[in-house]
């Protein structure tokens, strides 16, 4: 497993696939999950799309529908990158590899089955549904105020461990 990466090292208003920016629990159970999803039993085709999203991007999804359209209408909520897991490495957007999003409602369901597996939740099971996404079981449906505050104050690696998903502190000797 590699180190991962600063999400403050990525500040680009496009989508990122890197694994590194996931928390490191997280970005186990996501490499493990694709990695079933895309064996010869599963053939999936599966693959991340997004991980993290920087507050740049998140802006950009903001507008869309609002000051910039078409949409006609809104296609987040998210007034900025901590208002979804995506901007705690702590959710990541899974497309077909070449189909991208044409893909069944089924197919995205069999791929839910096995995130399961590794303890993600699916933003299928949501009442607005959101089929690519998948985040860490251990997250609320979305961050709250207080995973806010924790990290502006604290940085995202308080965070992690609130939820879960650090690494365990090895015990020496
Ligand atoms: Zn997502």
């Amino acid at each position: 497993m590699s180190a991962g990466l600063p999400l403050s090292s990525y500040t680009l208003a496009k989508p990122t696939n890197k694994l590194e920016y996931l928390a490191p629990l997280f970005r186990d159970a996501v490499a493990a999950a694709i990695a079933e999803c895309n064996d010869a039993t599963n053939a999936l085709n599966a693959m991340v799309y997004e991980t993290y999203r920087s507050n740049e991007l998140a802006t950009v999804y903001f507008a869309r529908g609002r000051t910039v359209k078409p949409p006609a209408t809104p296609v987040t909520n998210a007034p900025n990158n901590l208002f979804s897991w995506h901007g705690y490495g702590l959710a990541v957007d899974v497309i077909h590899r070449t189909k991208e999003w044409n893909v069944s409602a089924e197919w995205f369901a069999k791929v839910a089955v096995i995130f399961a597996k590794y303890g993600c939740k699916w933003g299928g099971d949501w009442k607005a549904k959101d089929l690519p996404h998948f985040q860490w079981g251990k997250c609320k449906p979305g961050p709250s105020d207080v995973a806010r505050e924790l990290i502006r104050t604290r940085g995202v690696e308080a965070v992690w461990e609130a939820v879960g998903a650090s690494v365990p502190a090895t015990i020496p000797g």
